[in-house]
């Protein structure tokens, strides 16, 4: 829409005229015969453009400019100015005060005056794209500010979907992550009062949202069109979806490498349909680069805090090392000094029977001291993750009957042992090395920590793509309150009396387990038994 402002009746025909004739383009004109009036339009009404006579009754062009910015200083309409021959100083200087161009009454022509109209248009536009671009840049700039403040992700991810929702006043915002090790999941939501939350929802296998896909703007009813799961739209439907607007978040890596999925940024309208403006989009997809930013920043941090974490502990684990050793040490070596020294002072007076005595204790308690060597190299080894993983093919049924029997040829029937295998059991991925130390730590426990005549069962079963094993004792049992300590280095129970051990025989145990990414659980009632269970992947292969 135009607007001509000129007191003279016959030039704004001439005027209406001219503009009638360019074929690409057809405007409603409106007409003022006054400057007065020709504001009181300019407020009514939207105009792309004005056409303004210098010399009108009630003010001249520079003072209807003047008022024309006051009242409009958001977005100024393009003015043309109109003068007559002779009056360039004139329009000279309302061009300074911002008309954006100037024609002369008597020169004019029919393609002037269009292409004059036409420029101005197309000059202002790009004037309020650059506005609206510097306007979303400095949004961008205040919510990338706002979402990297916290280096924690949960109150990143939270800061997030609050922000956008308020940006781009939805009813509801979503952060799925689709790239989670452990399922696909909604992370974060903030959502209007009165309608349902998705936080916690279960997704039912994938939603279908992958990269490359059109999934930017889909709305009623064209929603439930989409090439999107059904557990996806189902999941749509039950929270009232009206509109939905999706955008990907893209961790970007080192080097060349392709950009990483982590998940989805996602506004839902609910209250009515709605069509989201390519404006918006856009400013979405710039908020997920900043949120993918804030994310990597986050998730760096963390892996920071843990390697320092793990070092702490390392820097822990030495000292207590060095603490046990001198204290573990100290008294199997006074002992076998004290022997050594009674059997070269008084050899002649000590018949054999004594001096075989003392041989044995020196015997004994150097073993003890070689295998508390061994097991400190070995928890070393393995807390310092210098440990390869070296999984083959095993043979479970036939692994574990070995096993067993070596422990019932050295065990001289102290124990009665029971070997039970639940179901066909397939061949599965493991090191060998690891998982003899494993049963040999659980099954010398279940040995050493209840009384001879005992009943001791490893049980071998299949469950859910995992091969398990129980080894079940009736032992001397383990203290409720001690139980989660066990598998750290170095913790006892405070009821093993006088039975020798280090406190490091678990702690192997676990680290074996986790390098099979397998679990391992304890259960134990004092004075009545222990069973410890261990659950390894089939596959592990590629753990
Ligand atoms: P070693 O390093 O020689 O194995 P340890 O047996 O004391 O020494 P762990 O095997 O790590 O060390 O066991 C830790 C503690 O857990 C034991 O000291 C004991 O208190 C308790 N424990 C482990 N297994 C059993 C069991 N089967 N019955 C009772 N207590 C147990
Ligand atoms: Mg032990």
């Amino acid at each position: 829409m135009l607007l001509v402002v000129d007191d003279c009746p016959e030039d704004r025909e001439v005027y209406r005229r001219y503009l009638s004739k360019d074929p690409q383009q057809s405007y409603e004109i409106l007409e003022a015969e006054s400057a007065e009036e020709g504001l009181v339009l300019c407020q009514k009404s939207y105009c792309e453009a004005i056409l303004l006579d210098f010399y009108l009754p009630d003010m001249n062009g520079l003072e209807f400019l003047e008022q024309l910015r006051d009242d409009q200083w958001e977005t100024p309409v393009p003015v043309i100015m109109l003068t007559g021959q002779g009056n360039e100083q004139v329009a000279v200087q309302a061009i300074k005060r911002g008309a954006q161009d100037y024609l002369v009454k008597q020169q004019l022509k029919p393609d002037m005056l269009q292409l004059a109209v036409k420029n101005a248009i197309k000059n202002s536009r790009l004037q309020t794209e650059l506005v609206t671009t510097q306007e979303r840049q400095h949004l961008i700039h205040t919510i990338a500010l706002r979402i990297r403040q916290s280096l924690n992700l949960e109150e990143t991810l939270n800061t997030a979907v609050r922000e956008v929702r308020q940006l781009l006043e939805c009813d509801r915002v979503l952060l799925y992550q689709s790239a989670s090790k452990i399922e696909d999941k909604i992370v974060a939501e903030s959502v209007e009062t009165g309608y349902i939350s998705a936080m916690g929802m279960e997704i039912q296998d994938n939603w279908g949202l992958e990269l490359g896909q059109e999934l930017t703007h889909y709305q009623l009813p064209n929603i439930y069109k989409a090439p999107l799961s059904n557990s996806y739209l189902n999941f749509l439907e039950k929270l009232q979806v009206k509109a939905i607007l999706v955008v990907p978040i893209l961790l970007s890596n080192e080097e060349d490498l392709p950009s990483k999925l982590w998940g989805f940024l996602i506004a839902h309208q609910c209250s009515t349909p709605r069509h989201w403006e390519a404006g918006e989009a856009k400013l979405l997809e710039e908020l997920s680069v900043q949120l993918a930013i804030a994310i990597q920043q986050a998730e760096l941090l963390t892996q920071t805090r843990a390697a320092l974490q793990k070092e702490k502990e390392l820097n822990q684990f030495k000292s207590q090392i060095i603490a046990t050793v001198s204290h573990e040490y100290r008294s199997p070596l006074a002992s076998i000094l004290a022997a050594a020294s009674t059997l070269k002072q008084n050899w002649q007076q000590l018949d054999k029977f004594r001096r075989d005595k003392f041989l044995h204790l020196i015997e004994d308690k150097a073993r003890h001291m070689s295998e508390l060597v061994s097991q400190m190299l070995l928890i070393n080894k393995l807390e310092l993750s210098k440990t390869k993983f070296n999984p083959q093919l095993i043979e479970p049924v036939r692994f574990f009957s070995k096993l067993m029997e070596e422990q019932i040829m050295t065990n001289n029937d102290r124990h009665k042992f029971i070997f039970m295998v639940t179901g066909k059991i397939e061949k599965f991925w493991a090191d060998s090395a690891l998982l003899r130390q494993i049963f040999i730590n659980l099954i010398s426990n279940a040995i050493k920590y209840s009384p001879d005549g005992e009943y001791i069962e490893l049980h071998l079963m299949v469950s859910n793509s995992r091969l398990m094993f129980h080894i079940k004792d009736e032992g001397i049992g383990i203290p409720a309150e001690e139980q989660k300590n066990l598998f750290q280095s170095f913790s006892r129970g405070s009821n093993v009396g006088t039975i020798p051990g280090t406190g490091l025989g678990l702690a192997i145990v676990k680290a074996c387990v986790n390098l099979h990414a397998g679990d391992i659980s304890l259960e134990s009632e004092i004075g009545r038994g222990t069973k410890i269970t261990v659950s390894l992947p089939f596959n592990s292969k590629n753990q």
